[in-house]
C-alpha cells in the first residue's frame, strides 16, 4: 500500500510538474520558414504556435531609440554607438527590416503571448539607464505592462526595472551568480539561469519556490535536457525549439 501511495503521489507531483512548465521560444520562434531571429516574424510565430511567451532583445542607439536584436554588433555597425536611421535600414535575414521596439510590441498588441523582454547590458552605463526607463515608459504608453516581462544579465539594470516597472511586473535575472535569497532580497520574481548553472545548483529551485519565486532556464534545446527541467519542476523553459518542447509537455 505504501509503494503505491509513494508512486501514486509521484506520479501526481511529476503531472502538475508537467502542467506547469511553460514554453518561451527564444528569439522568437525563429526556426521555421520566413522567419529569422528577433524578426517580427518570429513573435507573430511564436505566439502562432501558442507559445506562453516570445523573447526578445533590446538595444538603445546612440541617439535614443530602443530596437530589437541579439548582437551588440551587426553588419559592422555597433547598436549603442550608432544612429537609428542607420541600425534601422539593417536587413534581417528573412528580409525584413530590424524592428524598432515600438513596431514590435506594436505587432505584440496582436498576439496574446506575453512579451519577454531582455534588456541588453550596455556599454555605456547612461544609456542603459535611459533604456530600462524608457523602455518601460513605451510598454506602459502601448497598454501592454501586463503582458511583459524583463530579464537582464545586467546587475544594475535588474535593480533599476524592479524600482521603475510597475509593482508586480515580473523582473528575472540572466547571468547566473545570485542565490535565490540574493535575488528575493532584490524583489526580483526569480532567476532565468543558463541550464549548465541549474544542473550545478538543482537545489536553487526548490529554494526558489520556498521562497515564492519562479524559475526559467535557457537555452533548452535537446530533449532529454528539456525532460529533466520538466522533472524538476522548472517553471519556464527558453527554447530555440518551441514545437519539440511543447510536444513533450504534451506526453
Ligand atoms: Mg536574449
Amino acid at each position: 500500500m505504501r509503494k503505491f501511495c509513494v508512486s501514486f503521489f509521484m506520479t501526481i507531483s511529476a503531472m502538475v510538474a508537467l502542467a506547469q512548465t511553460q514554453v518561451i521560444a527564444h528569439r522568437g520562434y525563429w526556426k521555421t520558414d520566413g522567419s529569422a531571429e528577433n524578426s517580427i516574424r518570429s513573435l507573430v510565430k511564436a505566439d502562432t504556435i501558442g507559445c506562453y511567451g516570445s523573447e526578445f532583445d533590446v538595444w538603445m542607439t546612440a541617439d535614443g531609440e530602443l530596437v530589437v536584436n541579439h548582437d551588440a554588433v551587426v553588419d559592422g555597425i555597433c547598436i549603442e554607438t550608432a544612429q537609428s536611421k542607420d541600425v534601422r535600414a539593417i536587413n534581417l535575414p528573412n528580409g525584413e527590416t530590424l524592428p524598432t521596439l515600438k513596431q514590435y510590441l506594436q505587432a505584440g498588441k496582436d498576439c496574446t503571448t506575453r512579451l519577454i523582454f531582455e534588456l541588453k547590458p550596455h556599454k555605456n552605463r547612461l544609456l542603459e539607464v535611459k533604456a530600462v526607463i524608457d523602455g518601460i515608459m513605451m510598454v506602459e504608453s502601448m497598454g501592454l505592462a501586463d503582458r511583459v516581462e524583463y530579464i537582464t544579465f545586467s546587475a544594475s539594470a535588474l535593480e533599476e526595472i524592479i524600482k521603475y516597472a510597475p509593482k508586480g511586473t515580473p523582473v528575472y535575472y540572466l547571468n547566473g551568480e545570485k542565490t535565490p535569497q540574493e535575488l528575493h532580497k532584490l524583489g526580483a520574481a526569480g532567476m532565468d539561469y543558463n541550464l549548465r548553472v541549474l544542473k550545478k545548483h538543482p537545489e536553487w529551485i526548490k529554494e526558489s519556490h520556498d521562497l515564492g519565486m519562479k524559475v526559467n532556464v535557457w537555452t533548452v534545446n535537446k530533449e532529454e535536457d528539456m525532460k529533466w527541467c520538466i522533472e524538476q519542476g522548472i517553471d519556464f523553459i527558453t527554447t530555440n525549439e518551441p514545437e519539440l518542447l511543447q510536444k513533450l509537455l504534451k506526453k
